[in-house]
Formats: C-alpha cells, structure tokens, sequence
C-alpha cells in the first residue's frame, strides 16, 4: 500500500444539518487526513463540469439543482490507499445497500442526497482534486 491522496465532498444535505464535523471524525477515524479543504457553493457550470461523466443519466438535472442547493465542503484527503479507504468509509451509494457504521448509513437522507462523494479512482481522485484545489493550497 502506498500513501494516496483523493478528493472529498461533503455534500450540501449534510452542511443544512450542520454536521460536517460529524462526518469529518469518521474520515478521520478511519486513519485519512484532510490536507486541503475549503466550504464553497458550487455554481451550476461547476456541479456540471464535475458530474459530466454523468450527464447522459436520469438523475443528472436533479444531481445538478441538489448540488447547487446549499454549501458544500470540498477536501482532499491523504493516507494510506486512501482513495479505497474512503469508498469504504462512505458506504454503497444507496444509503439502504449500505454496510452498518458507514457514513451514508449513518447519515445519508436518500440515494440522491447521500451526504458525500469520493473518488473511484487513482485517475478521477487526480482530476477531481486539480478541479477544485491548486497545488499550494494542499498541506500535507
Ligand atoms: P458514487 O457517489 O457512490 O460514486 P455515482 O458516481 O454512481 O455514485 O453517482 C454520483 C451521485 O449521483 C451519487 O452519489 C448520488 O448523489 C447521485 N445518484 C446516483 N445514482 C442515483 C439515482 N439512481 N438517483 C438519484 N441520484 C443518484
Ligand atoms: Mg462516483
């Protein structure tokens, strides 16, 4: 295993109920480090251009006019396999096929409004982070 950066968005169903700590103690307790972060309102151009892989899909305008909702928290986490570590802790992105004591388990109001994203791979963790972080801004 080797040290691994990916990138992290709390999501805006979980800044409304004001529990980004909440969640920031799990990504924690699981051994990943936040190295970058920053609490932003994405504009619509930015939600589309980050869920662009998904724009041919259903859900795409309402996954836009959710992420668009309210605050978020982008971050970059660090550790090791940090990218799978990460998925692990989050949970199945359907909060119902989700194992017990994972954050959309615990957390997540629904398959669309489920609290966090994560990276599924080396080369999206890499894209998503240069998306929203410069170099500098990443403390290690
Ligand atoms: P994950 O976030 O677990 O990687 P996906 O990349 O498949 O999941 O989907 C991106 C996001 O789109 C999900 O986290 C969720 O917010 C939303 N989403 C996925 N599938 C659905 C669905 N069937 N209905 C509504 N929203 C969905
Ligand atoms: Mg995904």
């Amino acid at each position: 295993m080797a040290v691994e950066r990916t990138f992290s968005i709390i999501k805006p169903d979980a800044t409304r109920r004001n529990i980004t700590g909440k969640i920031i103690d799990r990504l924690e307790g699981a051994g990943l480090r936040v190295v970058a972060q920053k609490r932003k309102w994405l504009t619509r151009g930015e939600a589309e251009g980050f869920y662009a892989v998904h724009r041919e899909r259903t859900f795409f305008n309402d996954l836009v006019a959710f992420m668009t909702s309210g605050p978020v928290v982008v971050q970059v986490l660090e550790g090791e396999d940090a990218i799978a570590k990460n998925r692990e802790v989050m949970g199945a992105t359907n909060p119902e096929n989700a194992d017990a004591g994972t954050i959309r388990k615990d957390f997540a109001e629904s398959i669309e409004a489920n609290s966090v994203h994560g990276s599924d791979g080396p080369d999206t963790a890499k894209t998503e982070i240069a998306y929203f972080f410069a170099e500098t801004e990443i403390v290690g």
